[in-house]
């Protein structure tokens, strides 16, 4: 037998939850679908575990996208302050925590737990546990073969995410089902996801495990003043997980690592005035000692009095501080990725619905769209937005 709905989504994280109870609103009947034993997995995991749920200076200039106009008029209709709006509605409590980021201050569970209210409310289904096998369409309607049975509507809402982190559930289905109603699928990668860097470079540095500095990191399509933190593996930190969205392979990016500082004069001071400390004395005003030890040894720089340094020696100590070149080895890939890079090609959506330009009826939502975030909430208002045009547009 086949369960007749109007709506069926696929995929209960932040987008189809989100879309699932709006729909409901409006009177339609929807049935959401996932694969998971859980709803809202990453939400659950997000931010620590108190989900950074939006952002409160979100704007299109936060997203990466081959369109970058196409977020705008999602965005627009639905902003950050009305997801607040919801979230106070249900009677959460949240902070600012850093950069306009907002927080939950207990819980992540709460969001989930509010969708999840919603979603009863308005009485749209949230089926878990329950496979995908198959997708049709036939006469104007979407069947889901799943096996728990097999659903039938004429409106189809992917909203299966991207790839990161497959332990949490994803997989490539929503690309899948793009490719299978002739969708292009832009080129996907691993995003906000830490570095690892060469044998040589990682040894080095490992010493320097747990250890954060405020940084500037630069390369020629972006710049981002956060934190950068050394791991065993290599770097992370909000300002690499930041670059990282800009980076290619093989690519080199410049880190600052005395962001708002003259590092040249301020050495040509020291000298003048404590000519017999040593430059690595001399480091350590600005950085924790391991670093400053770990960073002239690994620069090659001679182990002498300021006075015995040279103006190009202080030149090129100043100029690596300011504008220390990075060529990282990788990253760490889709295993501790935050997002996934890429995916449904937006020329072939409708900014306004979300919909597919090719196949009536269809919908894609969230992160499996080609619209990727900055850290800090953006790709969460980006699944709420684009979770609400959708939408509205149903019918
Ligand atoms: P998802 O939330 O990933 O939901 C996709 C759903 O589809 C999942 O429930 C999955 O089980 C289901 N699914 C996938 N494949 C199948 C299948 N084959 N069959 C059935 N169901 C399937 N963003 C922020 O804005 N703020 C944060 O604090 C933040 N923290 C993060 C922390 C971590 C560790 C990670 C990994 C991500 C974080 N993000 C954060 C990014 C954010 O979680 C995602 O961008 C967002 O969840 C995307 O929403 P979505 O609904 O498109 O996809």
């Amino acid at each position: 037998s086949v369960q007749h709905y109007d709506v069926i989504i696929i995929g209960a994280g932040a987008a189809g939850l989100h879309c699932a109870w709006q729909a409901a609103a409006k009177g339609l009947k929807v049935m959401l679908v996932d694969h998971a034993k859980q709803a809202g997995k990453k939400i659950l995991i997000s931010g620590g575990g108190r989900c950074n749920f939006t952002n409160l200076y979100a704007s299109p200039e936060n997203y990466l996208s081959n369109n970058p106009h196409f977020c705008k008029s999602a965005l627009s209709r639905y902003t950050q302050w009305d997801f607040i709006a919801l979230v106070e509605k249900h009677g959460i409590a949240y902070h600012e925590k850093t950069l306009g980021q907002l927080f939950c201050d207990d819980s992540a569970k709460a969001i989930v737990h509010m969708l999840l209210d919603e979603c009863a409310q308005y009485g749209a289904k949230v089926q878990l546990r329950t496979d995908i096998e198959s997708v049709t369409y036939e006469a104007e309607q979407y069947r889901v073969q799943t096996s728990q049975g097999s659903l039938q509507a004429p409106q189809l809402v992917v909203a299966c995410g991207g790839l990161s982190m497959p332990k949490l559930g994803a997989t490539p289905l929503g690309y899948q089902l793009a490719e299978q109603f002739g969708h292009t699928i832009l080129p996907v990668r691993a995003g906000l996801v830490p570095f690892t860097l060469h044998e040589q470079q990682k040894q080095a540095y490992s010493e320097l495990s747990g250890l954060s500095l405020d940084v500037v990191a630069t390369n020629e399509r972006a710049s981002f003043k956060e934190a950068m933190l050394f791991t065993h593996r290599g770097l992370s930190g909000p300002a690499m997980l930041q670059i990282s969205s800009y980076w290619q392979p093989g690519e080199t990016f410049y880190v600052d690592l005395l962001p708002g500082r003259d590092a040249l004069t301020e050495l040509q001071r020291l000298k003048q005035h404590h000519p017999r400390q040593s430059l690595r004395t001399a480091l350590q005003q600005w950085f924790p000692k391991r670093f400053a030890l770990t960073f002239a040894d690994q620069q090659g720089w001679p182990d002498r009095n300021l006075a015995d340094c040279s103006n190009a020696l202080l030149e090129n100590v100043a100029s690596q501080l300011q504008n220390w070149p990075v060529k990282p080895n990788g990253t760490e890939g889709y295993r501790t990725a935050e997002v996934t890079l890429g995916g449904v090609d937006t020329d072939q959506l409708s900014s306004k619905t979300m919909a597919s330009k090719l196949q009536p009826g269809l919908f894609f939502i969230g992160e499996v769209v080609d619209v990727t975030g900055w850290l800090g909430g953006y790709n969460f208002q980006w699944a709420w937005a684009s979770a609400h045009a959708c939408a509205e547009s149903l019918s």
